[in-house]
């Protein structure tokens, strides 16, 4: 089996297709050679290396280094110099690169190659003494902290005493001499640390650096990384070794990071950084403040220094050509680095760029219409679960202000919480409930977790490509990078800005799409659905077979859910009504009631409460269904606990406390998710359905003699094992409908179902079907009984589950098709078989996952119903599973 596969000179032995294989950095580097980019001549180990290197106990083949040294001689037959050669050596970079980016992994390693003889070599060749040993402490330091794993503090902290001792505040202020000082000092650091030298044999290097890419895979980080985004353990990484290009050869040598479209806005216009005389990843470390790459841009924000447009007109005129190149190729944002050496271009990578919702959403219907991409593509090329940020309140333009600072604009939208400077307390905070805002000098891949557990993200150093901002736009979370005006320090907890201090814990609101930082919490406005969010969404609605639903019970979530497009309310949960203070007494009073007399004295209270719940809502969705689902209440979630609870129920019905508190005793259970809720509650105490149906007709009725229009109820009986308890219960239903119609002398349409959510109801659903005119499957409860997993226990165990691959990804959030999917599927044909036409939903938390949308279209549902704010979510996803 082979494992090398080369790229550059004229030979391209993989291309873009072959990413499984090569990584996504890999394939695309071969792919652009194929098509005549300039790419520094290379070749990738594939991942199929990385999985057997862990099949093996993390050892290479014997057959490896056979293909790793064909691989070298090409780099060098195109190169013309010598991996190791004392007089003109060949230098390579090593890098990382999976399927998917992740920045989990280690990166990069540059300048591989360089030693105690090859640097004098370098020296030479580039006659730029500086140059080479600047180089060569650069190799040492990344070395020694990417693979050698040590404390890269260390080697920072000696480079700064080095400036200071010689009174500099530039890195470009050292001299030829002050670095070989330095590289003494980082030999010497490394022999402290690791008890052996720094490896002088270039071979020895190379292996060193393979191992650590293949090690990286299974760091930590990488591991969290992967979780968080569904990447599987199995995949793998490939590593790049690719001839050496340099951008910090003088000032005609550059280095950049660039996106084809600005990847914030989504602006048709360059976007990027770079600096004159860097390497790579000064422009990411913001170690110096990166320079405009256009002149337009650099206007824009009133910045000095020349933009790359301005100060290398000719390479950029090229960059320019090339980026307009890769995306007629690539049909897509590309996110590219590059290099200049002295004059000449090469680039080093390119990739779909990462992207905002708010870029996605405004790159695609641009790209749709200037013909670049069809409708459906553009469809198919924006996340739905990603539209989650753009769902979401943005500043009030009109809130006060108290503005600290100003960094720039990172990753966009709105974000308050207290703020926080470590990744780990942010996410305990988070854990208990607290928002927060991590602040951080500059973050780093060990950061992850806490930007996650974060609600926003506010770094003093790194620009728009800083780690920070990369990561913070892949997790949808705002963020403020780059405010030079803050200052931290960690010990303290206190951050300083502008001459005031935040401690931790003070609240912060940062606006990711101004770059403001303020001072306490700020009001927040509802978003705009206009514009290319609206162009899309109507595509959307156009290929879309599957209505959307929301799950919604008071008249403010149903109006938002109609502002979001649902087509009607797929879930209201009666029982979330009786929550509310003035009425949590009545309803105590009913469940603690000893005979049908008591509860029928609560109930009588209660209808008029309930009457009107619904009159609002049916006014809220007039002309759409209303599915509304009789009570369902675990009972533990009403009883009263406290004594002055005890106290006002039994004044209100009129007995006296320790009987209420025996009964209270008596009706405790050891399961309640399995006890007396759903229809066993009206199969004992029909009065409670009969209250909320006629609630519902009579609401009906009212509705429809108001405004002409009359909604109609779909009212559905929850926790149905068997045909019979339907029966009784939609006789219940039927025997109120005709009472309310004939004192009323008007009827209105109505449908009496189901939720299936028990597992006999889905394997009896052909019975079930004759007395039930619709199903909704309640996933929630119908996974949980399937599974035999507590919903509100599962927390405790279900991460190791997935993170153990027993399930691919938390089946509360993303429907175990194999298991639970297969049960709807055999109640859905069985359903139909009985009555054919029967309508079929899910309104369990599924509705609104992308993954679970899909299922519901393969198993041909008529609709979804999700949360309110994942309405939009549910549109694009069913759209997607359309196409
Ligand atoms: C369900 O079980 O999926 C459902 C929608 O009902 P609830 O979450 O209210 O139990
Ligand atoms: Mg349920």
């Amino acid at each position: 089996e082979r494992y090398v596969y080369r790229f550059g000179g004229g030979v391209s032995d993989g291309g873009s297709g072959d990413k499984n294989l090569l990584g996504g950095k890999g394939a695309n580097l071969a792919e652009m050679a194929s098509i005549g980019l300039p790419v520094p001549p290379g070749f990738t180990i594939s991942t199929a290396m990385c999985t057997r290197y862990y099949e093996e106990g993390e050892a290479f083949p014997d057959s490896l280094r056979q293909e790793v040294a064909d691989g070298l001689a090409h780099i060098e037959a195109i190169t013309g110099k010598k991996f190791g050669d004392a007089s003109d050596p060949l230098l390579v970079s090593v890098r990382s690169g999976a399927r998917v980016s992740m920045p989990g992994m280690m990166d990069t390693v540059l300048n591989l190659g360089l030693n105690d003889e090859t640097v004098e070599g370098l020296a030479k060749t580039s006659n730029d003494e500086r140059f080479a040993w600047d180089s060569y402490r650069r190799f040492i330091q990344m070395y020694s902290d990417v693979v050698l794993g040590l404390d890269h503090g260390a080697f920072e902290e000696a480079l700064e005493v080095a400036k200071e001792d010689n009174g500099f505040t530039l890195d470009t202020e050292l001299s030829a001499d002050d670095w070989k000082a330095l590289v003494a000092e980082f030999k010497k650091l490394v022999q402290e640390q690791q008890g052996a030298p720094f490896p002088q044999d270039v071979h020895d290097q190379l292996w060193g650096a393979v191992g650590a890419v293949f090690g990286s895979w299974q760091s930590d980080r990488a591991k969290v990384y992967r979780r968080l985004n569904d990447i599987p353990g199995g995949w793998g990484t490939a590593v790049n070794i690719q001839a050496m290009v340099f951008g910090n050869m003088g000032d005609t040598s550059a280095t950049g990071v660039a996106f084809t479209r600005d990847p914030s806005a989504g602006h048709n216009a360059y976007y990027g950084e770079f600096l004159i005389n860097a390497q790579g990843e000064d422009v990411v470390a913001g170690i110096r403040t990166p320079q405009y790459l256009t002149k337009t841009a650099r206007e824009e924000a009133g910045a000095k220094p020349l933009s790359m447009e301005e100060a290398m007109p000719e390479a950029y005129a090229e960059l320019a050509a090339v980026f307009d190149r890769l995306e007629r190729h690539y049909r897509d944002m590309q996110d590219i680095e590059f290099t200049v050496q002295q004059g000449k271009l090469w680039m080093l990578q390119t990739r779909s760029g990462k992207r905002t919702a708010k870029a996605a959403l405004k790159i695609a219907v641009d790209m749709a219409a200037e013909g670049l991409i069809t409708r459906d593509e553009a469809i198919a090329r924006v996340d739905p679960q990603a539209l989650d940020q753009l769902l979401h309140p943005t500043l009030d333009p009109n809130a006060k202000r108290d503005v600290l600072t100003k960094g720039l604009p990172a990753s966009p939208g709105a974000a308050s919480g207290a703020a926080v400077f470590d990744a780990d307390t942010a996410e305990k905070m988070a854990a208990d409930g607290k928002s927060v805002i991590l602040v951080r000098t500059e973050t780093s891949p060990e950061d992850i977790h806490g930007m996650h557990a974060a609600k926003g993200i506010l770094t003093a150093r790194g620009g728009m490509t800083s780690h920070a901002a990369v990561v913070a736009r892949g997790m949808g979370r705002p963020c403020v990078s780059g405010a030079g005006a803050l200052s931290i320090d960690n010990k303290a907890k206190i951050a300083r800005i502008s001459g005031r201090e935040v401690r931790e814990g003070d609240l912060l609101t940062i606006d990711g799409t101004t770059g403001e930082v303020m001072a306490g919490e700020v009001a927040t406005i509802q978003p705009e659905l206009a514009g290319d969010f609206g162009t899309l969404m109507e595509w959307a609605d156009e290929v879309r077979r599957l209505k959307v639903r929301a799950n919604a019970e008071t008249p403010l979530d149903c109006q938002t859910a109609r502002d979001f497009g649902a087509e009607g309310v797929g879930l209201c949960r009666t029982e979330h009504m009786f929550f509310e203070a003035d009425r949590i007494t009545a309803v105590r009073q009913m469940i603690l009631a000893e005979d049908e007399k008591g509860r029928r004295a609560a109930l009588e209270k209660l209808l008029p409460e309930q009457r009107s719940d619904f009159q609002a809502i049916f006014e809220v969705m007039a002309g759409l269904p209303v599915t509304v689902r009789l009570l369902d209440p675990p009972l533990h979630e009403f009883l009263p606990h406290e004594e002055a609870e005890f106290a006002e129920v039994a004044t209100a019905a009129g007995v006296d406390v320790d009987t209420l508190k025996r009964r209270a005793g008596e009706l405790h259970e050891f399961n309640p998710m399995l006890g007396h809720r759903g229809c066993r509650l009206g199969v004992t105490y029909p009065e409670i359905y009969e209250m909320q149906a006629r609630a519902i007709f009579e609401a009906a009725l009212d509705v429809a003699e108001k405004s002409g229009e009359a909604p109609i109820p779909e009212i559905m009986i929850p926790l149905v094992a068997t045909k019979r308890e339907l029966e009784l219960m939609k006789a219940v239903v039927d025997r109120t409908a005709k009472s309310v119609f004939e004192e009323r002398g008007k009827t209105v349409e109505y449908l009496v179902g189901t939720m299936i959510e028990l597992p006999r109801a889905a394997l009896r659903a052909g019975e079930i079907a004759e007395a039930g005119e619709f199903f909704s499957f309640g996933t929630n409860d119908l996974t949980q009984t399937t599974l035999g997993v507590s919903r509100d226990d599962a927390g405790r165990f279900l991460g190791s589950y997935v993170e153990q691959g027993i399930y691919a990804k938390d089946p509360f959030v993303s429907i175990d098709v194999d298991g639970v999917g297969e049960l709807i599927s055999l109640a859905a044909e069985r359903g139909r078989a009985t009555r054919s036409g029967i309508k079929l939903g899910i309104c369990g938390e599924h509705g609104g996952d992308p993954a679970s949308i899909a299922f519901c279209e393969s198993v041909g549902l008529d609709y979804v119903s999700a949360s309110p704010y994942r309405v939009p979510i549910a549109r694009l996803a069913a759209a997607q599973a359309a196409l």
